[in-house]
């Protein structure tokens, strides 16, 4: 199969890497494009990139050379890893100049013709595309997906949500440092700590999973109804993003229900067998000590969601715990599987 060629913008950070590095023998898509900020532009990749990640930096873009973010790439679906003071912009100039931007950041994720997409969750939020090419006047578009919390957090809550009406949510995360980006947080403060606050993660977290789990009527969607407490913290973590919860539901629900329900769920995806999609979307564990994120983060290449230790809750009906990747299944490999998606749709 002739594969499609992809630009990534970001491609120097953190999820840009990701990128390159899931990208690299994708038997749909083929990077034929880097942008990054002028710092970065007019070297090759493997000059500026501080390549983070334990694999080899491919060789298919190492001596690209990168370019900053003007939407004349020779690629017309473009990932964006952008840095979210500038991301708003510029993928707005791509999918105006006829692109289609799956994107990663937050900037338009709220935005009421984009599409917040978790294949798993709510494939029927790609009617809004048709709506967002009439605003942009082409064949442009952007598609999102949401915050690296909140992917595990709707994951779980869709299939339980289905079976038995999700009512409240008290979520604590405890978040890896690469959510941070690279360098992100000095090493000062993270070695022997807990920073109980990221800007603006509670409030993400607390709103996308309304989104992901409303329902498309004509242009927009109506958000699901459910309250969420988000408690966000920032632990000394490489990789993988730990996430307590307690849920309330409309109806009695028992420990063997809810894990059958988990193990059970299956989406879109995995029905149309797409590269990245997990055999199974989330896993439960039953080891009393799992998931720990150095342990169980890489489980189907970190593209399933980890649960565990589901129990009963003395204040709400159940808890649990999950554990999502942040920067595949939370970022880059959900982009992907998102474009995989598009593709199979006959989108892009
Ligand atoms: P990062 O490591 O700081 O990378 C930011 C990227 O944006 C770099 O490639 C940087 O290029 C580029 N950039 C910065 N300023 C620019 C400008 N003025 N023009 C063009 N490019 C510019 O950040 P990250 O962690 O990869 O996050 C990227 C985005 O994904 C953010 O919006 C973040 O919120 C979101 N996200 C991150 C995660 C995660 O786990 N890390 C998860 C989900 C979503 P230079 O190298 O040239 O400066």
């Amino acid at each position: 199969m002739k594969r499609i060629p992809v630009g990534i913008l970001g491609a120097t950070g953190a999820v840009g890497q990701r990128f390159v590095q899931l990208l690299e023998n994708h038997s749909y898509f083929e990077i034929t494009d880097l942008c990054a900020s002028e710092r970065s532009a007019g070297k090759s990749y493997k000059d500026v990139v501080l390549w983070r990640l334990p694999t080899k930096l491919p060789a298919n873009a190492a001596n690209l050379e990168v370019k900053t973010c003007e939407a004349n790439t020779g690629a017309k679906v473009v990932f964006s890893g952008l840095d979210s003071t500038v991301a708003g912009e510029i993928e707005e100039n791509f999918a105006r100049a006829g692109y289609a931007v799956i994107s990663n950041s937050k900037n338009h994720r709220m935005d009421s013709d984009v599409p917040l997409l978790i294949g798993e969750v709510n494939p029927d939020q790609i009617k809004l595309i048709e709506f967002q090419k009439k605003r942009f006047g082409g064949d442009g578009f952007i598609v999102t997906n949401p915050n690296c919390t909140t992917v595990g957090l709707a994951m779980v809550l869709k299939p339980l949500d289905e079976a038995f009406g999700v009512e409240r949510v008290v979520m604590t995360s405890m978040q890896a440092l690469s959510g941070a980006g690279y360098p992100g947080v000095s090493a000062l403060d993270a070695v022997d700590n807990v920073v109980p606050y990221i800007e603006d993660e509670e409030e993400k977290v607390e709103v996308e999973p309304l989104k992901l789990l409303g329902k498309v009527y004509g242009n927009e969607v109506k958000f699901a109804s459910f309250k969420i407490d988000a408690h966000c913290n920032r632990v000394s973590v490489r990789d993988g993003h730990t996430e307590t919860l307690s849920i309330g539901f409309k109806k009695r629900v028992t420990t063997t229900q809810v894990t059958r329900v988990l193990k059970n769920f299956r989406g879109l995806p995995q029905k149309l067998g797409l590269p990245s999609a997990p055999k199974e979307p989330i896993v439960v564990v039953e080891e009393a000590n799992r998931p720990q994120p150095v342990l169980d983060r890489d489980i189907n290449g970190g593209m399933s969601i980890i649960v565990g230790r589901i129990r009963e809750s003395n204040v709400l009906d159940i808890n649990l715990v999950l554990l999502v990747h942040n920067t595949i299944r939370g970022a880059a490999g959900a982009a992907i599987l998102n474009a995989e998606l598009l593709k199979a749709r006959g989108i892009i």
